[in-house]
């Protein structure tokens, strides 16, 4: 049978490939997405809380998720579809020096680049997050412009977008082999037949590497598990997502952070202390026992919290922490947006609109120097390699 042919094709129908394929096909090419699973967001999307934020302090970040904000922000009024949208802002609250200390040192990089964030007196704090343990509560900084998106309803949404918009979804559909011609791509392969493009991007997650293998590539993306929960609805009294940084008393969690969605349930997740690496989804005995104790340390009344659900996925990542987002390095027509870590769902929107108007215009949207810091051709290792083998 012969290649069917399109003018862009997207390994992935995840935080990154749903909207990359919604802004590829606003462009007016003709998209295809693939993915080997049996709908949209069924990787490491569902997996995510939900957590949107631009106050970062990378700058690359900082100009991608403004842009995600803006998509998510204006996505009801743009399409009519509800996905959780709760502009709540972020709270970092200080309850040690340590703290403290890293929080003021980030704010001027921050306020360099624009974002609304300011340091809050502990009695401010308090008041965005009634309810805080006020015991050594020295202050923190709060962001009211950052948000809260159902990442679920997210994946649908810009899924049916895309497809109003003339993209085709082929779902349970693994992208076996790149077809390539002089070290350019021009199409995938899969056990159903082979597709043909001059744009494919990879957007494939945690298995983003095997895709830049089928290349020549050798781009390292490593899975790396992390567990988050639910509760039944509450009472809505929570505005921000809240983000502890300090370390777990257990030993065994770095930061840990939560919010209550639009749909009024607590949503919360934390940071091993030790990475855990692989594949393994199976919720561990622990996860619970020690969020628990860390909710309730934070803010005393969410001991009447019933759980409805404990979930594990992965962060997909690399070997320096930043996302992997450009042109493959040395083969044509293979765009990356990989590497996500644990902000592939904020940082979706953004990569897929500067994606598409790379593939179209031959340019990025945000500043170019900024968008490469990202770059596939950067020293992933900081010239470490040998040291982390
Ligand atoms: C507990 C937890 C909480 C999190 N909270 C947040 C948060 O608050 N905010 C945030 O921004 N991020 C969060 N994350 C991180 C976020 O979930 C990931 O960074 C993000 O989902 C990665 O997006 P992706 O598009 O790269 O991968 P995915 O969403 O996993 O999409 C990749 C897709 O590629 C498909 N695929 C792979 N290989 C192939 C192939 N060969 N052929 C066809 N299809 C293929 C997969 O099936 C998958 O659907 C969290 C993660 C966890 C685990």
């Amino acid at each position: 049978m012969a290649a069917r042919e399109f003018d862009a094709i997207v390994i992935g129908a995840g935080s990154v490939g749903n909207p990359t394929a919604y802004f590829l096909a606003r462009e007016g090419l003709r998209v295809l997405v693939i993915d080997e699973l049996a709908a949209s967001g069924q990787g490491q999307n569902k997996a995510a809380i939900g957590g949107v934020r631009a106050t970062h302090s990378d700058p690359a970040k900082i100009g991608l998720c403004q842009q995600s904000l803006e998509t998510f922000s204006s996505w009801k009024e743009t399409t009519g579809t509800d996905i959780g949208w709760k502009k709540g802002g972020y709270c970092f609250p200080a309850f040690d020096e340590n703290v403290e200390a890293t929080l003021r040192r980030l704010l001027p990089i921050q306020k360099r680049f624009r974002l609304n964030i300011d340091w809050c007196s502990s009695a401010e704090i308090a008041h965005v997050v009634p309810g805080i343990n006020p015991n050594g509560l020295r202050g923190g900084t709060y962001s009211p412009d950052d948000g809260q998106v159902n990442p679920l309803r997210a994946a649908e949404s810009f899924t049916n977008e895309a497809r109003a918009l003339g993209a085709e979804y082929r779902y349970r559909e693994p992208v076996t082999a790149l077809v390539m011609e002089d070290h350019t791509v021009t199409g995938v392969r899969t056990p159903e037949g082979e597709y043909r493009a001059p744009v494919v991007v990879n957007a494939a997650g945690v298995h983003a590497s095997r895709i830049c293998a089928m290349a020549g590539l050798d781009l390292p993306i490593l899975p790396d598990s992390h567990e988050g929960g639910i509760s039944a609805p509450v009472q809505p009294f929570l505005g921000p997502l809240v983000v502890d940084l300090r370390p777990g008393p257990e030993g065994k969690t770095t930061n840990f952070y939560f919010g209550q969605d639009a749909d009024d349930q607590i949503i919360f997740c934390y940071t091993p202390k030790t990475p855990i690496a692989g594949e393994n989804r199976t919720s561990t005995y622990e996860f619970m026992p020690i969020i628990a104790a860390r909710l309730v340390e934070v803010i005393p009344r969410l001991k009447h919290l019933t759980i409805r659900r404990v979930w594990r996925g992965l962060y997909p990542m690399t070997p320096d922490g930043s996302p992997i987002v450009g042109r493959a390095p040395g083969v044509g027509g293979l765009l990356l947006g990989i590497g996500m870590c644990g902000q592939g769902f904020m940082l979706g929107p953004g990569v897929g609109r500067n994606l598409a108007s790379l593939a179209v215009h031959g340019r990025p949207l945000i500043e170019p120097a900024v968008f490469d810091l990202l770059s596939p051709a950067r020293d992933l290792y900081g010239g470490k390699k040998e040291s982390l083998k």
